[in-house]
């Protein structure tokens, strides 16, 4: 077998809330030594058809896929509690109706919510819904992000990551959360559609100190019931006391492991392309799982 090739199974593009255009960002990740790319933008298959086309042409592997927003309602000791779940899913048909459904409702919604943000926001700083308009690419799936983008170029914070500090954090009377579907249907939606469906930097926000008895076993063991067939392990925003469990439940629920950057762009996030990969092991398994739709191997990756 040839050396381990680097599979980074997670990026974004400026059909969500990255920076590159499908093309650039493949063209960056032959540039680098990368051999597979994943696109995973934000409730989008809308780069997938530029980013095989660039990918192809280059002889870089790649995968098809899509973040989907989703939540749960999550019990603890202070009762139940409303958490944000990104899901992967790779490989699903772009034409399933139910998919292309959800996605549009979701991308309608996010329109609607930062719309709203944008207005509270513009109580207090000088931004407005207009000029972010200008500067995103029309009908991409619009973020926070944008918004951040458009509180740089007002000169009211110096990135993106200290206006998530600040204005655009969870926290903030700013905030407003999107519609998005229960993580339980999307897993369901995304097996209907043909995919492998993973959890995204899973426990994000598990706070460093917090004890391991802690963990959400019950919300994770539900997700596995539902379908859930991997975990994405390697990433950077997962904390480090988690990995452990991570990979021990992983185990013993017979799920994959995936690594991979996030990348969303020079100045997006400081997440770099190629920083995590996934071993061929678990990229075989990945493959074996999904079937909705075709992946590309270049001739120097048909032995995966
Ligand atoms: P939203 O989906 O609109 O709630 O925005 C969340 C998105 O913002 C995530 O998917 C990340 O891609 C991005 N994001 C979160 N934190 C940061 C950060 N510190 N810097 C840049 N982008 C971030
Ligand atoms: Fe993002
Ligand atoms: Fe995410
Ligand atoms: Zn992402």
């Amino acid at each position: 077998m040839p050396t381990q090739p680097i599979l980074d199974l997670h990026t974004h593009s400026n059909r969500s809330d990255g920076l590159d255009t499908p093309a650039y960002l493949m063209t960056r990740a032959k540039q680098l030594g990368l051999d597979l790319i994943s696109l995973a933008d934000h409730d989008t298959t809308d780069g997938w058809k530029e980013g095989l086309d660039t990918a192809v042409e280059l002889e870089l592997g790649f995968v098809p896929a899509i973040e989907i927003s989703t939540h749960s309602e999550v019990q603890s000791e202070q009762g139940s509690r409303r958490i944000s779940v990104h899901i992967l899913a790779y490989r699903p048909d772009q034409n399933h109706p139910g998919l292309v459904a959800e996605l549009s409702k979701t991308r309608e919604s996010r329109v609607s919510r930062a719309k709203r943000m944008v207005e509270l926001i513009s109580k207090d700083y000088p931004i407005n819904w207009q000029e972010i308009t200008e500067n995103i690419r029309p009908g991409s799936t619009v973020g926070r992000p944008a918004i951040a983008d458009a509180l740089v170029r007002a000169g009211v914070v110096k990135d993106r990551s200290a206006a998530f500090e600040s204005i655009l954090h969870k926290s903030s009377p700013y905030y407003i959360s999107e519609h998005s579907l229960n993580t339980l249907e999307a897993i369901q939606l995304a097996l209907d559609a043909g995919a492998a469906p993973v959890i995204a930097h899973p426990l994000i926000d598990f706070p460093a100190g917090k004890s391991l008895s802690d963990l959400p076993d019950a919300h994770f063991r539900e997700m596995v019931d539902a379908g859930l067939m991997g975990l994405e392990v390697d990433h950077r925003q997962v904390p480090e006391n988690a990995r452990s469990w991570l990979r021990d439940f992983a185990k013993r629920h017979d799920l994959f492991i995936t690594g991979s950057s996030d990348y969303h762009g020079i100045g997006g996030k400081v997440n770099e392309l190629g920083e995590n990969s996934t071993t061929v092991e678990n990229f075989r398994r990945l493959i074996a799982q999904s079937s909705g739709s075709d992946y590309y191997l270049p001739p120097a990756l048909d032995w995966l």
